[in-house]
């Protein structure tokens, strides 16, 4: 016997996945140059030299300790490097006994819902969103509540959000950079929703926290800001990772942050510990530890992310498609010219476009296109854009 949850989460199809993988089969059949795959959020820029120069470095000067395990909640040196880049970059001000480090922002969030949920406990996520939000709020027995999308601009649908906190409600998640929508939430909605969760908050007599998923905060482009959100919200807990920002996704490193102004900041930060320590999240890999920590300054060259938003938005919009513009990440969420959007996803796949349906991101009648890729791959498609555009006239 083994648990039923489990088996079906290790053997459910994620469609990106199977996308992906159908990609790899097909280009070994017609070439890869032939195969437009925008399915995966693989970052397509490599990590700055200054990465890789620093971890040979480290395995060069320091081979015997470099491997050894560190802190539970990440080595000091490293928690104080984070800490300092922080406080320069935001003014957060962080101290080291407020950071825990994890692999990646997956394990940042997993500590956080785990480290809060007490029986009964909601979640409240707002569509479109990362569909594994769903996996690690039920894998720490809270629910998720989802607000469905506001489809004009993917910003909030302030009522549907009111009528959805209730004294249930122990959390709210927001993506800022989003996948799959590429939006920025403007300092304004953030103040917004900030006003709302003091209201609530104060009615419902606990605080409501406000979970700040950032692994796209750096990818913002020329017209857009990213807001610091703890300066606008005081119960916010920040989960970061080095995966899109330094190019780092095979390396498994991010930290969640808990602002010192958080209500009941020390048990927060405890119960995030104790979280990481039973699902098992402790030390961080040691070498990205430190690594991640002498570059958290610097980033990938992020730029290629903004040229092929303006090329891809401008071109789709030409041949018809409706698409909101993005503010940062690297996604497109066009709609789908069918309401269907996984037959329209289909109709993509018989032309070697591989984009991914949004039903599963919790928008349906839309698709979510990564342009993570080169911007020549993106020139090569458009044909193949306007081939599918004519198929529906
Ligand atoms: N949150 C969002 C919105 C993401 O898009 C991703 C990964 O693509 C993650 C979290 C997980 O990030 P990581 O690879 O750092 O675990």
């Amino acid at each position: 016997m083994v648990s039923e949850r489990m088996k079906g989460l290790g053997t459910a199809r994620s469609v990106i996945r199977e996308l992906f993988e159908y990609g790899k089969v097909r280009a070994s059949q017609i070439g890869a140059e032939n195969v437009f795959d925008f399915s995966i959020g693989n970052p397509s820029v490599p990590s700055p030299d200054a990465v890789n120069e620093t971890a040979i470095r480290l395995l060069t000067e320091q081979p015997d300790q470099i491997h050894a395990y560190t802190s539970a909640q990440g080595a000091l040196d490293a928690r104080e490097r984070f800490a300092n880049s922080l406080n320069r970059r935001f003014n957060a001000g962080c101290t080291p006994n407020r950071l825990y480090l994890t692999v990646g922002a997956a394990a940042s969030l997993c500590c956080v819902f785990n480290g809060l949920t007490c029986p009964g406990d909601e979640f409240v996520v707002f569509a479109p969103y990362f569909p594994e939000y769903k996996v690690f709020i039920e894998g720490a027995g809270a629910k998720m509540v989802l607000i469905p999308p506001e489809i004009e601009g993917f910003q909030i649908d302030f009522d549907a959000f009111e009528k959805a906190l209730t004294p249930h409600t122990k959390g709210v998640l927001v993506n800022s950079p989003n996948n799959p929508s590429g939006v920025v939430y403007s300092k304004a909605t953030l103040e917004r929703l900030a006003a709302i969760l003091t209201e609530k908050s104060e009615a419902f007599g606990h605080p409501i926290y406000l979970i700040s998923d950032e692994p796209y905060r750096e990818i913002v482009y020329a017209d857009f800001e990213v807001p610091w959100v703890p300066h606008i919200y005081r119960d916010t807990i920040v989960c970061y990772s080095f995966s899109k920002s330094l190019s780092l996704p095979g390396e498994r490193i991010g930290y969640v942050f808990v602002p010192k102004e958080v209500t009941e900041g020390a048990d927060v930060y405890a119960a995030v510990a104790g979280a990481g320590r039973s699902l098992g999240y402790v030390c961080a890999p040691a070498l990205f530890q430190q690594t991640a920590s002498l570059c958290c300054d610097m980033t990938a060259d992020l730029n290629i992310y903004e040229e092929n938003a303006k090329l891809f938005v401008s071109a789709l919009r030409e041949m018809g498609y409706h698409v909101v513009e993005p503010g940062g990440a690297f996604y497109l969420f066009p709609r789908s010219l069918e309401p269907d959007d996984v037959a329209f996803s289909e109709r993509a796949k018989k032309l070697d476009l591989l984009i991914v349906p949004g039903s599963g991101f919790g928008a349906p009648g839309h698709v979510r296109v990564s342009y993570c890729v080169q911007t020549e791959t993106i020139r090569r498609a458009l044909p193949k854009f306007q081939a599918l555009a004519d198929s529906y006239k």
